[in-house]
């Protein structure tokens, strides 16, 4: 029988389509390993050698003596090259006005959109780095997170990372974005609501409540290490759908201690190389959930990454209803990550 889960968190249902369900070996089937791949590409923009001597950097880790625009670099933060939002004009209000046209409602596309190069080789993902370089790409995110984050022109800042072309990514080359923008989207505006109406009713935070579910089920446990846990979400919108989330409480991403950035890289490289070798190298989506900091304060949110692979593609269903199918049992798919070992380079 088929059933349909609700979200604790975002108020979400999902159809779990057990009668449809697939297995791991189904999600394999035909696919295997990228060939290796050089770690220069000539034609690549984000390969390091073809750095563009006038680009700004917006945060790099460079060997001593070299400057932006020049190769010796570990991570480098870049405006993106076609932003889907740009930079107030210098000395321009930070109060971006809402206009009307007709009936509608427009307003300038204020924002700031980087691409954080990852690393310098170009063939190269999360999965295959070691944890060095992931915690690398996670200082990164959380230095450009902390200066998008307390500027007043921005109301929110997403990190996420598009990994194949499945996932809408136009470069192979591992980068990740960051987008912060002047208005709360929707999508965001939503979870919000509903982790404050959780917290008015009982007095705690949800994501609190359902860590400690998953900790004492086990069943959709993934795994978890000193400062985190993963978890395959009760209804996941998709097969193998993965939550990192801090074990203490935490409103928002500007929070992580330095000191946990091992912990976090430890266990995101850990995921995504169950997924890379245990799926054969998926698409996904990654973002990284957090309050807008005017809400960063408040007790009810409680920062996470969600990871979403990209095994199957929305069809009429969804994209009517906004109702998600996972043809894939959440319990089923923590399973296989939770088994599947992945060998520590
Ligand atoms: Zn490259
Ligand atoms: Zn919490």
């Amino acid at each position: 029988m088929p059933e349909l889960r609700e979200n604790l968190a975002t108020k979400r249902w999902v159809a779990i389509a057990t009668e449809r369900a697939k297995r791991s070996d189904d999600f394999n089937k035909g696919k295997e390993l990228p060939a290796p791949r050089p770690a220069y590409d000539a034609k690549c923009p984000f390969c390091e050698g073809n750095e563009t001597p006038d680009q700004t950097e917006e945060f790099s880790i460079r060997d001593p003596g070299t400057r932006p625009g020049e190769k010796g670099w570990k991570i480098r933060a870049i405006p993106n090259k076609y932003p889907v939002l740009v930079p107030a004009r210098k000395g321009a209000s930070i109060e971006v006005k809402r206009h009307k046209a007709g009936i509608y409602l427009h307003m300038e596309g204020i924002g700031k959109h980087e691409v954080i190069v990852e690393n310098p080789a170009h063939n190269k993902t999360i999965a295959t780095m070691t944890l060095d370089e992931v915690a690398t790409v996670i200082k990164a995110y959380h230095e450009r997170y902390l200066a998008l984050d307390r500027d007043p022109a921005y109301k929110q800042v997403l990190i996420f990372r598009n990994q194949g072309a499945g996932a809408g990514a136009s470069q192979l080359h591992p980068h990740s974005q960051i987008i912060a923008t002047a208005i709360i989207a929707q999508h965001m505006r939503y979870a919000l609501i509903e982790a404050q109406r959780y917290f008015d009713e009982l007095g705690k935070c949800v994501f609190c409540d359902m860590i400690k579910y998953e900790l004492a089920e086990k069943e959709r446990l993934v795994m978890q290490n000193d400062k985190f846990v993963a978890f395959v979400p009760y209804a996941a919108l998709l097969p193998y759908e993965t939550w990192i989330l801090p074990l203490k409480h935490s409103t928002s991403f500007a929070n992580l201690l330095p000191e946990d950035t091992g912990s976090l890289a430890q266990i995101l490289r850990d995921i995504l190389a169950k997924l890379y070798y245990g799926l054969n190298n998926p698409d996904y989506n990654y973002c990284i959930k957090s309050v807008p900091h005017y809400s960063a304060c408040e007790p009810y949110y409680h920062w996470h990454i969600q990871i979403l692979p990209r095994l199957t593609t929305p069809a009429g269903f969804e994209i009517g209803s906004g109702m998600a199918v996972n043809v894939a049992l959440p319990e089923e798919s923590a399973k296989f990550l939770r088994e599947f070992k992945v060998g520590t380079p």
